[in-house]
């Protein structure tokens, strides 16, 4: 049996498989999404927006660079340095999809795209289609921007997924010659160097776990240490950007860069975990829980700086300059998840699930072929509507759009969405965690090999009430977890209608369950006011409005309504009548020369009934204006 087909029995496709911690994340194997909210949108995902990212790789000739007559030259070689990641990461997606639900179409496309990226492949296992060639720059000459291993390690995770979901190691072989390669000129004697953008460690790590080869985990090691010695070239957004200013046991916050920041952070943990480096874990986890603290949006997005797309000082939090790369979302859903599994801390699952619900499901258009790169909380002024088959050249914000010149959050998007049911339970010592709230069949053994059952049926999250159904179990005691989210006080919880505690970040069922036993969670889903704390500056006196998971907004279609006129009367509870209102008041705000003065500006007031919709349903219905924080009155 070759190593990948013993990897792909024992793992049952799972993007994430530590040897050690709390919890064992299931594969898609064992969880499969039936029906509902996520369901739909992984439909769409396979439907479209796979086909979608194929053709415009295609279309760019971003997939062509790999092809032989491409690889001899510079001349011919189009896109980005990175470009050759999007590839790779459409792959890891469609891996994923094959584990959700086999299509030989699928598979046969990833065969020819695997040997299509094999043939560019140099004798040595090096393999960039940007660098090293007659008439291209040399390997490895610019490190702070050529994106060599940053590529490269997203070959390494897609090969990993193809290994996991269908035993052909094809690619797995590929990305083998490409970590010798690495190792060989990155190990103890060689470069003494790092890549400007982290991704090469988790990466390197997950590997490790799916070939055995120790010397992955090694250089995964290095590449840690080795980053924060400021080797990387002094550049204008300072060494933070890459997060090479500070070593990363040193660190106390994230910053710069946020999806570099972000993928460090999980190949940190992957590393720590794997090399049992309790204090390096614990380091990463204080520095994401103080990011989460200072630095993270209402909807879990993260970075506020569009200049160099990164994190800010604690507090910078703009609502109309979030930035917040769909990219840094999956990044902070890694590592949140990465921390979930090692410590069993509960909070990572409500820290997902915001980001899943407000960042993930907004990002993709519903016909599964536009997206968001950046998320803003305020749209003044009206969203433009761009053409099918342009490519946009600016990423930083703006509408959802078909493409645009760099376009990693696509495939990020659609590599989640294939595999997110491995994110909705896991299990413990004790026995099974439901940490995701979905339309589920669960079918795994608990740590001493028991069978366990659970049909999970849900309207969540527009409706509050979970029901789930015990389909299999063996005799014996064990636990069922429920995750409480951190908004959801008064909750209860039923047992075959008997009521049990529900109180803290999780619900526990210890018993001797039998098939048929039925289990109710009700959570309380009314709109409610949330907060700002007073150091967002840049949000000081507004309120917004969640239900549930859901964050939600006012949105103006046409602009017909200046939003930024209104201000919400929040001593009035939000009201639930088919449809989320708030009692506001829109006040006319009349052209002034100069817009400061002893007193603010007096307009004509209107009071009215403000609707609200779910942040991720905004701008899908022609342009508009949005806005999440809403001034109080
Ligand atoms: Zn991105």
């Amino acid at each position: 049996m070759t190593v990948a087909a013993r990897t792909a029995d024992l793992t049952g496709g799972r993007p994430v498989v530590p040897s050690r911690g709390v919890l064992r994340p299931l594969g898609l194997s064992e969880v499969r999404i039936t029906g509902g909210f996520w369901a739909q949108r992984q439909e769409t995902n396979s439907r479209a927006t796979l086909d979608h990212g194929r053709e415009w790789m295609d279309k760019l000739g971003w997939t062509g660079n790999f092809t032989a007559e491409a690889g001899r030259g510079s001349a011919e070689r189009r896109g980005r340095e990175f470009s050759d990641s999007e590839v790779y990461k459409l792959i890891e997606a469609m891996s994923w999809e094959t584990g959700r639900q086999a299509d030989p179409a699928r598979d046969a496309e990833i065969a020819e795209l695997t040997a299509m990226i094999a043939s560019a492949q140099a004798a040595d296992g090096y393999l960039h289609t940007a660098f090293g060639r007659p008439g291209q720059r040399a390997r490895y000459g610019d490190l702070a921007w050529g994106h060599e291993l940053y590529c490269a390690g997203h070959l390494l995770q897609a090969s990993v997924a193809r290994a996991r979901t269908s035993g052909d190691d094809a690619l797995l072989n590929v990305a083998r010659r490409v970590a010798d390669h690495v190792c060989d000129e990155f190990g103890p004697s060689g470069r003494d160097a790092v890549c400007g953008h982290p991704e090469i460690e988790p990466g390197l790590v997950e590997l490790f776990r799916a070939t055995g080869e120790q010397r992955y985990l090694d250089q995964a090691a290095l590449f840690v240490a080795r980053r924060g010695r400021r080797t990387l070239p002094r550049h204008e957004f300072g060494w933070s950007y890459f997060s090479d200013d500070i070593a990363v046991r040193e660190a106390k916050v994230l910053r710069g860069h946020a999806v570099r920041a972000l993928y460090l952070a999980a190949g940190v943990v992957d590393l720590a975990v794997e090399t049992g480096d309790d204090e390096l874990l614990e380091t990463v986890a204080a520095q994401f829980d103080r990011t989460l603290a200072r630095r993270t949006y209402l909807t879990g997005g993260m970075g506020s700086r569009h200049l160099d797309e990164a994190f800010s000082d604690d507090f910078v939090l703009p609502a109309d300059r979030a930035y917040s790369e769909t990219c840094a979302g999956i990044a902070a859903i890694m590592v949140a998840w990465r921390l979930m599994l090692a410590t069993g801390r509960e909070h990572y699952a409500d820290v997902i699930e915001r980001i899943l619900y407000n960042v993930v499901a907004t990002a993709i258009g519903d016909d599964g072929r536009s997206f968001f790169y950046a998320h803003t909380l305020h749209q003044r002024s009206l969203t433009a509507v761009l053409p099918g088959d342009v490519e946009q050249l600016g990423f930083g914000g703006g509408p959802r759009a078909p493409w645009f010149e760099v376009s990693c959050c696509l495939a990020n998007t659609a590599r989640m969405l294939a595999s997110l049911s491995t994110y909705v339970a896991s299990v413990d010592d004790d026995g099974l965690r439901v940490h995701q709230y979905a339309d589920a069949d669960i079918d795994t053994a608990l740590a001493d090999g028991r069978r366990v059952g659970l049909r999970m049926r849900t309207g969540y999250p527009d409706e509050g009430t979970v029901g789930i159904e015990v389909t299999a179990a063996e005799p014996g005691p064990w636990t069922l977890a429920l995750r409480l989210p951190s908004w959801a006080a008064g909750a209860t919880v039923t047992v075959n209608g008997e009521p049990q505690q529900a109180t803290g970040d999780r619900v526990v069922l210890r018993r001797d369950f039998a098939v048929g036993d039925r289990i109710v969670l009700a959570l309380p889903m009314r709109p409610r006011f949330t907060r700002p704390d007073p150091r967002i500056d840049a949000v000081r006196g507004c309120v917004a409005v969640e239900q549930g998971p859901i964050v939600l907004c006012a949105e103006s279609a046409g602009g017909a309504l200046d939003l930024d006129s209104l201000r919400v009367d929040a001593g009035t509870d939000p009201a639930a009548d088919g449809g989320v209102t708030v009692r506001g008041v829109a006040e006319e705000l009349p052209e002034r020369p100069w817009p400061y003065a002893d007193a603010g500006p007096v307009g004509r007031r209107t009071t009215l009934d403000v609707p609200l919709v779910p942040y991720h349903r905004w701008a899908r219905g022609g342009p508009s204006t949005m806005r999440v924080w809403l001034p109080t009155t």
